[in-house]
This record gives C-alpha cells, sequence and structure tokens, in this order.
C-alpha cells in the first residue's frame, strides 16, 4: 500500500479508483452500430449505490478548499491508525515471498485459513459464555467461506437465498449493497426500520407483520453501520426471538465485530444460533483497517441442520466464483492472531474520541441533531433540519451545497433509505474531524433562516 499521510491527501482529494470508476462516460456508438443491450437491472445502479452518488456529489467539490471526505468508510490512509499494522503486511509479504501461495487456493479457502477464522469466531462466542453453557460444538471450519471482501460475502448470502418470488428484510437506514444484491438476484428488498429513539433497536413490530412465506432471511447489521449502535444481549435476543416466531436465518453482518467503544459490548449473533440458524459475515476490511485486501467470510451457524441446503448451495456456488488472493489468505492465521493488542487498541481509542468530538460538536449545531452518540463502528446519522436552512429542499440539496461551499464530503441519507439525515463517517485524523466540524458549523450558520425573518 502506497505510503499516504493526511497531508498529502489533503493536497490531492482522496478519491479511490473505485469511486471515480463509478461514473464513466459513455462514448456514443459509432454510426450504424447498434447499441449492445446489457442486464435492465445494471442500467440504473446510480440510484442506490453510495459510490455513485459519492462520485456525482464529488463533481461539485469547490475549489477554494482541499476536501475532507467523511464519505466512504475507509480509514486506512491515516497513518493514526496504522500504529502496529506493519504486522499484517509482514505476513502477506512473508507469503508472497515463500512462493508456496502462487497457486489457486481451493474455492472456500485454503483449509488452515477457514480454521483460523474458526477458531477466531469461536473465541469470540466463547468469550461471551459462561463457562456451564460453553457449547461443545464449535465452528468447524467446514463452515467457514473465505471471500472477496464483506461485499461478496453479502453476494453470497443474497445468492444462495434467492428463490423465485423471495423477499429479504434488511435496515432502514442501511448498508447499499445488500439492496444491489438483491436487485441482481432479483430478489425483492422489504425494509424494516431502525429507531432513532430508541438507540436504533429494530422495529421487530415491523419485521413481524413484513415477513411472509417468501420471507428468506433477516438481515442485521451489528455494531451498526450507519447509526454506529451496538446491541444489547437482551434486544439480540428478541431479535433470535423473533427470527424463531418467524422461521427465518438471520444475516448477521458483523463486518465491525468488536469495533465498539464506551460500555458498549459486542455479543456475536451466534451466542443465539440454538434459537435461530445464523450466517455470519465478517471481513479484515474494518477491524484490521486493510479494506483493500479483500478477504471476508460467511460462517454458518447451524445447531439443528436447517441450514442444510444452503450450505450445499453456497459449496456450489464458489466452487464457478473465485475467491481472495491466496497470498492475503495465507497470511490470515497470523492476522487474526491475539497478538495485534497494540494495534487494536489504538484504532479504538481514536474511533472513541472521534465519535465524542463529532457528537459534541453536532449537539451544537441547532439545525442538526443527533440522537444517540455513536458506541461502535465508524458512522454516525446526523438528522438536517431543512425547513431551518435557505435553499436546502433536502438531505441531497444539503450534501450537494455543502460540497460545493466548504469541500466537505457527506453521505445523503435518501441513498441509505432515510430522507433529510446525513451519514457521517468519523474514522479519521482528529484535527481533520475538528476542520471539518468547523466548515460544516459555519455553512449551517450561514444558510441559517435568521430567528427574527420567522
Ligand atoms: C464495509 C462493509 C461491508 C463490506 O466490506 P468489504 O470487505 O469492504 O467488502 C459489509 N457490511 C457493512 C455494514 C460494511 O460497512
Amino acid at each position: 500500500m502506497a505510503p499516504m499521510t493526511a497531508e498529502l491527501l489533503n493536497k490531492a482529494p482522496a478519491i479511490s479508483e473505485a469511486e471515480n470508476g463509478a461514473v464513466r462516460n459513455v462514448k456514443t456508438p459509432a454510426t450504424g452500430a447498434a447499441t449492445v443491450k446489457c442486464n435492465p437491472v445494471l442500467s440504473d445502479q446510480q440510484k442506490t449505490s453510495i459510490r455513485g452518488t459519492v462520485a456525482e456529489l464529488l463533481k461539485s467539490a469547490g475549489a477554494g478548499k482541499p476536501l475532507v471526505s467523511l464519505g466512504v468508510g475507509d480509514a486506512s490512509a491515516f497513518p493514526c491508525f496504522r500504529k502496529g499494522s506493519e504486522l499484517f503486511a509482514e505476513a502477506v509479504a512473508g507469503a508472497a515471498r515463500s512462493g508456496l501461495f502462487d497457486c489457486y487456493a481451493p474455492s472456500f479457502g485454503f483449509p488452515f485459513a477457514r480454521r483460523a477464522v474458526a477458531d477466531y469466531l469461536w473465541k469470540g462466542i466463547k468469550k461471551q459464555q459462561k463457562q456451564e453453557q460453553a457449547q461443545e460444538q464449535g465452528i468447524r471450519e467446514g463452515d467457514v467461506f473465505l471471500t472477496v471482501g464483506g461485499t461478496q460475502a453479502i453476494q453470497v448470502c443474497v445468492t444462495v437465498l434467492a428463490r423465485p418470488g423471495a423477499n429479504l428484510l434488511l435496515p432502514r437506514p442501511g448498508f447499499a449493497p445488500y439492496e444491489s444484491a438483491c436487485e441482481l438476484s432479483g430478489v425483492e428488498p422489504r425494509y424494516y426500520d431502525l429507531l432513532p429513539r430508541r438507540g436504533w433497536e429494530l422495529d421487530l413490530r415491523q419485521i413481524r407483520s413484513l415477513a411472509d412465506a417468501r420471507t428468506v432471511a433477516v438481515v442485521l447489521i451489528n455494531p451498526n453501520n450507519p447509526c454506529g449502535a451496538v446491541y444489547s444481549a437482551a434486544h439480540l435476543l428478541q431479535i433470535a426471538e423473533t427470527a424463531r416466531e418467524l422461521s427465518l436465518p438471520i444475516i448477521a453482518d458483523e463486518i465491525y465485530a468488536d469495533m465498539t467503544y464506551g460500555d458498549a459490548k459486542f455479543l456475536p449473533m451466534a451466542s443465539f444460533a440454538h434459537l435461530a440458524p445464523i450466517i455470519t459475515i465478517g471481513a479484515l476490511s474494518k477491524r484490521w483497517m486493510v479494506p483493500g485486501w479483500r478477504l471476508g467470510w460467511v460462517a454458518l451457524y447451524d445447531p439443528t441442520g436447517a441450514l442444510k441446503q444452503v450450505r450445499v448451495a453456497t459449496e456450489m456456488l464458489m466452487n464457478v466464483t473465485s475467491g481472495p488472493s491466496s497470498i492475503v489468505q495465507a497470511a490470515v492465521p497470523s492476522i487474526l492472531s491475539d497478538s495485534h493488542e497494540e494495534f487494536h487498541k489504538n484504532v479504538l481509542a481514536q474511533l472513541e474520541s472521534s465519535a465524542d468530538a463529532l457528537y459534541e460538536r453536532i449537539q451544537q449545531i441547532d439545525v442538526l441533531h443527533c440522537y444517540s452518540r455513536p458506541q461502535g463502528s465508524m458512522f454516525m446519522m446526523v438528522e438536517v433540519n431543512t425547513s431551518l436552512l435557505y435553499g436546502i429542499g433536502d438531505d441531497m440539496d444539503f450534501a450537494r451545497e455543502l460540497i460545493k461551499e466548504e469541500s466537505v464530503l457527506v453521505v445523503p441519507g435518501s441513498v441509505i433509505g432515510l430522507k433529510n439525515w446525513v451519514r457521517i463517517f468519523f474514522g479519521v485524523p482528529a484535527s481533520l474531524l475538528e476542520e471539518a466540524c468547523d466548515r460544516i458549523e459555519s455553512f449551517c450558520r450561514r444558510r441559517r433562516v435568521s430567528k427574527i425573518a420567522l
């Protein structure tokens, strides 16, 4: 990975290839050539993808000030989040140098790497259980499938469950790749609300009313992107009981597992596998801050055998798709080992102080509102009172005008299901976050409808 500093990023706006690549000019075909038709699902993707919207917004970035991106969730470029991460790179370099991993990996991943993920996940579950409750079985390496980041894990889950007429229950606000995966597989996404006034807990009554005979699963993101919530054991139990009542498996997106701070504690959903089958999604991307390495996983927790067909289908799918790079797989045992305490402690300390600082600053701005201090992940949802802002009709206007005037990028909430909210990423160095807050504050002050005018 090229060494980059925050200063460097400040001068050259941090626009990743992926963000850039989302928008390309389509050349008009040469005279006489017929336009080649494509999958209609892919003809209008700009609308639902975060990256598409971000690329659109970046076009209107003001030239005056260096860009501060609080958009796409990638903290890996900032040295303050990388203390101790050299060890991860060493493991990959060692694997590359050995020449032993230039081969294809097996379809589901190298057995030793799957074993390492299984052990890591099992340790997380065991840690939470009292000795006498500890389940015997553990997780076997055969329960783990290695994927190209968390995104392929999402695609695998949705593709495997995509029966004709199927629908999938997704959180709102949510994570756009679930919706895209549904569209590509012909699955109907159905949205249940996360409740801002109740710490972004799931609206379980709504889940019950949305579910029908064609519902294939409930998706849960914990710790939560975009809300920063970390669900209590009591709430997770309610969710598991609801799933059992409805006879549904839970897809537990635990990409931010253990990325919690303050009093919040992460509890793996697999702790409730005796109530409902759990399909867990994870990746190295966020907790280890190496999203570009593209290593993720799907793990099946199935004490009752309910996921028998899901397992076979997953194996069949993995046999015809391509998995993560062999050399990154080879580094997994070393990366998942216990020995990176300092690295994780530093990341969490940084995120906690960023979360607190952002929360405090937002509370000071009267047209913005955040209902709860983030307890995990790297995101916060902020409500925008557009009725008090000149020339701003909705969250899209807010994000567009903000980047135009202040070169600060935030994700408009409507892209992830919540109109007139914005998602703010806070995995950036403290000084940069402060700068962004200053600019957001002066933007809001400038646009504020005067109290006298009311
Ligand atoms: C980042 C993220 C993912 C996907 O991770 P990648 O490994 O970058 O593909 C999945 N789910 C959530 C909620 C995420 O925030």
